[in-house]
């Protein structure tokens, strides 16, 4: 870490003297105002967001790391991409770089460096096929960014979904495919029409999970009225049931929908706008209006929406392909102006709630190449199966017309989303490769996922989100541990295992089978409509009580914190989260309407039609219940860590320095609180407690040979061991390190201090 001066601090927070978190955190502020926003701790790297460009990244600086060993030059992206691409090249190891850290605290750029690393550094013969891996490689996260980010109030291009990337690499070490898993793009589904039910859980009486009146503020999202409180809505049903809070409907002060949406509007040429019946202006659109009015910002949608047309063209998405998307896209944003009415004569038969504005309609159809009148008889009624085998068709109130208007647009985006990364993966994956002719291809995984999150009120989602991170969490704890321990037996040193604290436990509480609270939620959810998100807190109590993560107002009268009847808490690796159970029941069951799934399975666009393979169910088909979002994402949960287990991790921890997303300020409560919940400090112990450092015997000998007569300028003593040896020996300072077979361990980091001190002295 030549380059570094000495007044940069630490760049491994192993060697601070102390593991305190006065110690921890002056180092990082000591060297985020010196530009120095990377540090190390042992191999883990930690990154602070600049928010501002520093000249840390091009072809240069890649040079710069190219083949080197991971501490040879200051802290940076490059080196952790480049230890991972050397062990998957040279060991033919599979390995996987981790990103993680709260929204805005730049875990896509880093896993945008890393990638660009990797581009950089392979296929120096310019093989064709390579260059176009590398081409769809680069250019999918322009288009998965258009889908899949948005802008809040914390991050302005923020990824609401989870990334999970696999790049292939043929023997040469270079890329010849890769494929992409998302996690839970930020939509839950609509609220249970159980298939074949004749009734929406709503009608049940006593339904208490449904929140309160619509057109009033919803208790777990004030921004977000709840049902649909427009117009002719307003108090059109007092049980309205909570529609989940999802970005494509609603948005919060100050944010936006998906990129997608402005791009189209924004980008696309007049008559390409005429076609799709648009108008340019987002505030026109019920769905692209919500949070905000016009942002200077959005002057660049229209290079973007190049830049993204460019990519889909690039990646190999046909133009009738990016026809259909932007068709499906602007359907949605017509659905969304689609309002009912209820007739004079009132009554909940269909006939008595029409739309308000039919060429709407006539829009959504064509531009979903669907049957107009099957479009409205989708708004305006649903088909339920009555009893046995028959089918009767049953109206909608203008409240479940609009329910059922919004489930929709909700479902189209989710659909066109995932549609979009499998086809993404369908041009990624690797070509012609015959094992025994190729051999096998060797993986580095980069996981780019949502950190830790804790609002004032949390809901299903940020159950979710961190439940995620106590499993990245415990896997962190097991492979860091597994690793040392493998390498100390490697090496042929004894070792002490370490204390400490096994999330295992609360891991446990989520997920186990049967009386976890995913599977206790499954449960409630299986009830019909019998069970409430109250009674579901109160099965939790009934068998959490004794648990020592588990906690409620009911079993802790005294605590104000929490609300009676609404609120758990979970006692996180991170700290301490309150969760609503409102919303719970109805959130998991992430049920679509059977209607609107033929509708667009029978429509004559095959892209979109390709999209709706369920759809052609007949609805008295459709008796096996869907698996529930809570279960999906448990299931994709442990398949991602089993995936992540069998691979050698490298991790990027990242910090947002401030809530403004300003340059240079680094507001040391809001770190202090990064540190804590990513179990930073404990990294540092974890990782001082065994060795503080181990280095191979010539880097060693390269770096301190100048403190020792013996070794300087070369020694003669046989074996570089047996001269680092005598040079520890000569500062009395044998005592403190082992001897591995390749590799010196020194136990603590004041004798690092000391031989650093002499070399500064030297030099
Ligand atoms: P996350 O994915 O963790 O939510 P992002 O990677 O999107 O966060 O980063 C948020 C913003 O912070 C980016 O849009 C960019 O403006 C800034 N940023 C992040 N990392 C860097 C970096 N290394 N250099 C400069 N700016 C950065
Ligand atoms: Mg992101």
């Amino acid at each position: 870490m030549d380059e570094e001066g000495p007044d940069c601090g630490k760049a491994d927070f192993v060697l601070l003297d102390q593991v305190t978190m006065e110690d921890f955190m002056e180092n990082l502020k000591l060297r985020f105002e010196k530009g120095r926003i990377y540090t190390y701790i042992g191999e883990v790297l930690v990154s602070v967001n600049p928010y501002q460009e520093l000249p840390l990244y091009g072809p240069e600086a890649i040079a710069k790391y190219q083949g080197r060993e991971l501490y040879e030059r200051p802290p940076h992206l490059y080196a952790v991409a480049n230890a991972a691409y050397r062990a998957m090249k040279r060991r033919s190891r599979d390995t996987c770089i981790v990103i993680s850290g709260e929204s805005g605290a730049g875990k896509t750029e880093a896993s945008k460096h890393i990638m660009q690393y990797i581009a950089a550094v392979t296929n120096p013969s310019q093989r064709a096929e390579v260059e176009r891996v590398k081409d769809v490689l680069l250019k999918s996260t322009c288009v998965l960014e258009a889908f899949g980010n948005a802008r809040t109030n914390r991050n302005n291009n923020s990824s609401r979904f989870g990334k999970y990337m696999d790049i292939n690499f043929d023997f040469k070490g270079d890329p010849v495919g890769g494929h992409i898993h998302s996690y839970l793009l930020e939509k839950v589904g609509p609220a249970a029409w159980g298939p074949g039910a004749g009734r929406t859980f709503w009608e049940v009486p006593g339904s208490e999970g449904a929140p309160s009146a619509p057109g009033l503020p919803h208790p777990l999202c004030p921004h977000h009225p709840g049902g649909s409180g427009r117009g002719p809505l307003r108090g059109a049903r007092a049980q309205l049931p909570f529609s989940p809070q999802s970005r494509v409907l609603k948005q919060h002060v100050g944010e936006r929908n998906f990129h997608a949406f402005y791009q189209v509007l924004r980008g696309c040429e007049d008559s390409q706008l005429e076609d799709l019946h648009l108008q340019r202006n987002p505030a026109l659109y019920s769905f692209t209006r919500q949070g905000a009015g016009l942002n200077p910002l959005d002057s660049d949608e229209r290079s973007h929406h190049q830049a993204v047309m460019e990519a889909m063209r690039v990646i190999g998405f046909s133009p009738e392909e990016v026809d259909s998307v932007r068709r499906i896209l602007a359907a949605i944003l017509h659905l969304g102006n689609i309002e009912f009415v209820e007739m004079e004569e009132g009554g909940l038969e269909q006939g008595h709630v029409a739309v308000a504005e039919e060429v709407l309609v006539d829009h959504v159809a064509e531009l979903t190449a669907t049957p107009r009148e099957s479009v409205m008889r989708c708004l305006l009624s649903r088909t339920v199966a009555s009893g046995g085998r028959e089918l009767i068709e049953k109206g909608h109130t203008a409240a479940e017309a609009s329910y059922a208007r919004d489930a929709c647009a909700k479902a189209v985006y989710q659909r066109l989303f995932e549609w979009v990364v499998n086809r993404i993966n369908c041009v990624m994956e690797p070509r012609g490769r015959d094992p025994r002719r190729d051999g096998k291809d060797t993986v580095i995984g980069v996981l780019d996922i949502y950190g830790f999150e804790v609002f004032p009120v949390n809901s299903f989602e940020q159950f979710c989100i961190n439940y995620c991170n106590e499993k990245l969490q415990q896997l962190f704890i097991q492979l860091i541990l597994k690793q040392e321990q493998e390498e100390y037996e490697r090496e042929g040193i004894a070792w002490q295992s370490v204390d400490y604290f096994n999330n295992a436990t609360i891991v446990d509480l989520v997920e186990r089978p049967h009386r976890g609270v995913l599977a206790m939620l499954d449960e409630a959810c299986s009830a019909a409509g019998t069970i409430t998100d109250r009674i579901f807190l109160q099965s939790l109590d009934t068998h959490h009580r004794h648990h020592a993560h588990y906690t409620s107002r009911q079993l802790c009268p005294t605590d104000k914190t929490m609300e009676f009847g609404r609120d758990f808490r979970i006692k996180h690796y991170a700290g301490d989260v309150t969760y609503s159970v409102e919303g719970f029941i109805d959130k998991n069951r992430d049920h679509l309407f059977q209607d609107f799934k033929r509708l667009l399975y029978n429509s004559s666009d095959p892209t979109l039609r390709a999209m709706w393979p369920d759809g052609q169910q007949d609805i008295t088909e459709v008796t096996k219940r869907p698996l529930t979002a809570g279960t999906l994402f448990k299931n994709s949960m442990v398949a991602l860590v089993e995936n992540l287990a069998s691979k050698e991790p490298f991790y990027v921890r990242c910090i947002k320095p401030n809530e403004d997303k300003v340059a240079a300020k680094l507001d040391e409560g809001h770190c202090r609180h990064q540190v804590e919940y990513l179990g930073l400090l404990e990294n540092v112990r974890v990782r001082r407690a065994g060795f503080a450092s181990r280095q191979p015997y010539p880097r060693f000998l390269l770096r301190y040979k100048m403190t020792c007569e013996y070794t300087w300028p070369n020694h003669l003593l046989g074996s570089d061991r047996a001269a680092a040896s005598a040079l520890l020996e000569q500062h009395g300072l044998q005592g403190d390190v082992a001897f591995g077979h390749t590799k010196l361990f020194i136990r603590s980091p004041q004798t690092l201090v000391t031989l650093e001190q002499s070399r500064a002295r030297l030099i």
